[in-house]
């Protein structure tokens, strides 16, 4: 069971996730989560080194869709400027929204990453549907009340997953 919340990859920030590397792994689109992922869960928009990561995303022809359990303002309002695609509302870990992303992107599960600060919602939904997933340090360590209760979760899933062995990055 606890292999379901076991990520692919770890990364301490989206900003080190280059397109050279995932380009080497046949990587061709991402899917990835927006609040204390991309930027601070209270953060508006885009910082311009964010930006800057988008850019070279779409240089190298790396497509890119925000998938979010947010609502619709929240991450239209900070998607829209960037002209990055995006689903609010999209009920991770439930698979739905992941499916509709690839639709968007029209590629294959092999094909794409998920990136996201969350075990219980961006991992478990990648993982559900064999998707590789990427986890990232959280931006903010403030967050919402139902975050912090999956946070406590995610701590004693990632104790469960150290003492069996099964994570072998740095912390
Ligand atoms: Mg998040």
């Amino acid at each position: 069971m606890l292999h379901y919340f076991l990520p692919s990859q770890f990364a301490k920030r989206v900003m080190d996730i280059t397109p050279d590397v995932l380009k080497q792994k046949g990587v061709k689109g991402i899917i990835t989560d927006l609040d204390n992922t991309l930027v601070e869960w209270d953060r508006p928009s885009a910082t311009p080194e964010l930006a800057a990561w988008f850019d070279a995303m779409r240089q190298a022809g790396i497509k890119v869709v925000i998938v979010s359990n947010n609502n619709k303002q929240r991450v239209q309002s900070f998607a829209e400027p960037l002209g990055i695609p995006f689903i609010f509302e999209a009920r991770k870990p439930l698979t739905r929204a992941f499916l509709q992303a690839l639709d968007m992107m029209g590629l294959k599960k092999e094909e794409v990453v998920v990136i996201g600060d969350q075990l219980l919602t961006d991992v478990l939904g990648g993982n559900r549907l064999g998707l590789n997933t990427i986890l990232v340090v959280p931006v903010a360590e403030t967050d919402g009340l139902w975050t912090r209760f999956n946070r406590k979760m995610e701590r004693k899933i990632l104790n469960a997953m150290r003492k069996k062995g099964m994570i072998y990055w740095e912390e």
